[in-house]
């Protein structure tokens, strides 16, 4: 029998995360306030805990992951590679079809890779409070879980649009003891203006995140997390990769293309990141591998965005950062049910894009749902609609194989299950789903308002 699952031990979690900032070609952009300064680390101190600062501007290649962290790490990791063979006999391609399954975390996602370590270091440093913005509810509902692991209150501000549509993330997050509003609030300034502005006003991640630095800067006991994009998320998201590539040796292959979906980038740069270092460090295995992200076309900031320096939120509340941006102040489409919304990127990810060591793709959403009911009936697994952009990739890798007969082997990461998302599947089996692809004239038009430094 083709084994379909390839297992890790317990022991055999990694005790380092991979810091892909030793290993860049060129160094990197630092952080700026808008008058052109960089950001002092006491700048930074007023949201974050000292040792997520540390981690933040680290170059040093491995940094040890605390037992605590690994303890909990263990209630669910090592995490599955599962060989999609039922999804190769369906596509009748040569090719081999791996995933990394990270839907088997308890918040369903691999964001609790990043949530844990978060908690644990505000725990710490003396943190009493977190705060945090969610758009769909994976953050949120992994930080409300990862905050009760180390017994820290949660404050949730959570884009109102999604707190409608999708009340049972809602529910999880309380359920796991946090306090969760719907953004844009009353609560803060950036809330306020907002809602003065627009009293229908619907909410982004750009503001939800504005309100919940705000939160955070004014008390001096209440610290901010975010999901994604920063340098230590992605450092925390390393363990992804570097559990896979262990399974990979255990099969004695190794991939020649990896897809992840690319939201702020953190899950691709975790699973592709062990990988690219393979490729910098001239191991022969890794010289034509291809590292791709994969992003919506209603929200292109890799293959449509600007490199250039902008903020990280709506109200321009946190330093900004050179990254490939559609502009702070973009807006999604409503129309749009894959997750993946956020206006910037990664700057480690949007760095090594921009010197080609990473590639990027958009798909259109009705082909992603239809390549995520696709998934689903081979392998049993309802992905995440984010998680839906990788597997459309991957499909489309696998039939070129068909095409030109290559017996490539492809992994993507199957960053969460979908549970939580029917409501998107629904609007997709019901036909009500459009494809959008996000105007070049608006992207022109937002990316006029970036702030004009740096560069
Ligand atoms: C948040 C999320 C993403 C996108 O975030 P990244 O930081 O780009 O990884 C992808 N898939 C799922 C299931 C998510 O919850």
């Amino acid at each position: 029998m083709t084994p379909l699952r390839i297992q890790l031990e317990a022991n055999e979690i990694p005790t380092h995360w991979y810091n892909i900032a030793a290993d860049l070609p060129t160094p990197p952009a630092p952080p700026l306030a808008p008058d052109g300064s960089i950001v002092s680390p006491e700048q930074m101190g007023a949201i974050f805990p000292g040792p997520i600062l540390e981690q933040e501007m680290s170059a040093q290649r491995w940094i040890e992951i605390p037992d605590e962290v690994r303890q909990i790490y263990a209630q669910w990791r090592p995490s599955p590679l599962m060989r999609a063979l039922r999804l190769e006999q369906a596509l009748g391609t040569p090719a081999k079809i791996f995933y990394k399954y990270e839907g088997v975390s308890p918040a369903g996602s691999h964001k609790p890779n990043s949530a844990v370590p978060q908690a644990y270091y505000n725990k710490l440093a003396g943190t009493r409070r977190l705060t945090t913005e969610t758009g769909a509810g994976q953050w949120g509902s992994s930080i409300a879980y990862a905050g009760q692991m180390f017994g820290l209150p949660v404050r949730v501000y959570m884009v109102k649009v999604s707190y409608q549509q999708k009340p049972f993330r809602r529910s999880m997050m309380q359920t796991w003891g946090a306090e969760v509003f719907a953004s844009p609030t009353d609560r803060t300034e950036a809330g306020r203006r907002a809602l003065a502005a627009d009293p229908d006003n619907m909410g982004s991640l750009g503001l939800a995140i504005s309100e919940a630095v705000e939160e955070a800067a004014a008390d001096p006991h209440t610290c901010y997390t975010l999901g994604s994009v920063l340098n230590h998320v992605v450092l925390h998201q390393s363990i992804i990769g570097l559990e896979a590539k262990k399974q990979f040796d255990k099969i004695g292959l190794y991939p020649d293309v990896v897809f992840g979906p690319c939201g702020g980038g953190s899950s691709f740069g975790g699973v592709a990141f062990p990988f690219l270092a393979d490729k910098i460090a001239g191991d022969k295995r890794a010289q034509k591998l291809r590292l791709v992200a994969v992003e919506p076309t209603s929200c292109p900031t890799l293959t449509k965005g600007a490199y250039a320096y902008d903020y990280g939120d709506a109200s321009g509340y946190t330093p900004i950062m050179k990254m490939y941006t559609l502009g702070h102040d973009f807006m999604p489409p409503g129309i749009h049910a894959g997750g993946l919304r956020y206006h910037g990127d990664s700057p480690l990810v949007s760095q090594l894009l921009h010197e080609q060591l990473l590639e990027a793709q958009a798909v259109p959403q009705v082909a992603t749902f239809a390549a995520g009911v696709e998934f689903a009936r081979a392998e049993g697994i309802i992905p995440a609609p984010e998680s839906c952009h990788a597997i459309r990739a991957a499909i489309d890798e696998a039939l070129r194989c068909k095409a030109s007969g290559e017996p490539k082997n492809i992994l993507f990461c199957l960053t969460g299950h979908g549970h939580f998302d029917m409501a998107s599947y629904d609007r997709y089996l019901s036909g009500q789903l459009e494809d959008y692809e996000y105007p070049s004239e608006a992207i022109s038009e937002s990316l006029k308002h970036l702030p004009k430094v740096g560069a």
